[in-house]
């Protein structure tokens, strides 16, 4: 068996260790008798996991006492409509447009009728960095980003300050670096890109936003519903939350959260420094202050599709997947994320360099 190395966008690379740990313990979870996805979900057995991933996560991620960790389904996209549905109070929303996925989430509160703006916006460069002097109102009902654009490539080095309570789009770098929770209201993120498998939708939130929920909130959609339950008032995704689980004892074994920060820096440099170092012949598609961690979009000199053709079947007969850019840039785009080996990293610039001395 040859591993492909996977730079896709999601889903992504799961580790090795935690899939090998995940095979050893499917027929007969600690002894059981029974594969986990063949467990009642009011089990010990699973309540075991459950509980577990939980307390791991507020371990790893410093999660304070007065939030609430909630597995939910429907992805990133239903969240789009349930934070307006949750978190308005009749007043105004703000959001920051970074691209695609806070386009399609800004779509979802004009759906509801609501009153929304947009503060700032980096549209006009296709959206090749986070926009400078995000300001918001302090007294909006609430202010949303995106933490990393998937697509294009651009990640907040830092979160805007604000009053007003922050909602954060995390789905693709969540548990990638240390979060300053003084910052942050809502975080929630799908959990197929860095965090396990399609299926599990996490949201952390503060306590105190659940009680704006009206009644008038279908029960299923309602945070509240599923923060008063533990995220079981129906079925769970359970086999997705037990591989989540994996992944935080992962995240754990490496070190913790900065030590997986560290190495994702690493990653991103190698990339990087191969694109600068290039003389031109590979063109980023972020600006260096805006660049990702997770994602790497980039061209080939004059957006020459060609050259960018012969480099993707090139790499996918080195044994590399997942590295078309999205239409929307074009070009390539490796998604490092914490799954991603050096290695992996170091392969795909020893490709783009001897591809680059060839063909410049
Ligand atoms: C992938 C992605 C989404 C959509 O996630 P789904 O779970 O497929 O709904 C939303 N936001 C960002 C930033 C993403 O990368």
């Amino acid at each position: 068996m040859q591993r492909a190395i996977n730079f896709g966008a999601g889903p992504s690379a799961i580790p090795l260790e935690v899939l090998k740990e995940a095979q050893e313990q499917f027929l007969d979870f600690n002894g059981s008798g029974l594969s986990i996805m063949e467990a009642s979900h009011r089990s010990k057995l699973y309540e075991d996991v459950h509980n577990n991933a939980i307390a791991l996560m507020c371990e790893l991620y410093a999660i304070p006492e007065d939030y609430d960790v909630l597995f939910l389904q429907g992805g990133a996209s239903l969240q789009f409509a349930m934070i307006p549905m949750n978190l308005t109070l009749g007043g105004k929303i703000q959001f920051v447009d970074t691209g695609v996925w806070s386009s399609k989430a800004l779509k979802e509160v004009k759906i509801q009728g609501l009153n929304v703006e947009v503060v700032a916006s980096s549209k006009e460069s296709n959206y090749d960095r986070i926009p400078e002097n995000i300001v918001f109102d302090d007294n909006a009902d609430y202010a949303y980003i995106t933490s990393n654009n998937t697509i294009f490539g651009t990640q907040y080095k830092n979160y805007p300050s604000t009053k007003a309570p922050l909602v954060v789009d995390a789905s693709s770098d969540i548990f990638s670096y240390p979060v300053d929770w003084t910052k942050v209201d809502m975080m929630f993120a799908g959990a197929q890109k860095n965090a396990g498998p399609s299926g599990v939708t996490i949201v952390i939130i503060k306590k105190s936003l659940l009680e704006r929920v009206s009644e008038s909130v279908p029960t299923m959609l309602r945070y509240k519903i599923h923060a008063a339950e533990n995220s079981l008032y129906n079925t769970p995704p359970t086999f997705g939350i037990y591989l989540l689980g994996l992944t935080l004892q992962w995240i754990k074994r490496q070190g913790g959260i900065k030590a997986i920060e560290a190495n994702n820096e690493k990653k991103a440099k190698l990339l990087y420094d191969a694109i600068d170092n290039s003389n031109g012949f590979y063109v980023g598609h972020a600006q260096k202050d805006s660049r990702s961690l997770m994602n790497v979009s980039f061209n080939i000199k004059d957006k020459n599709a060609e050259l960018e053709a012969k480099l993707i079947k090139l790499s996918v007969e080195k044994n590399m997947i997942g590295l078309k850019g999205h239409r929307s840039v074009g070009g390539l785009r490796a998604s490092i994320y914490n799954a991603m080996t050096v290695e992996g990293v170091q392969a795909l610039v020893d490709l783009m360099q001897s591809f680059a001395n060839e063909n410049r």
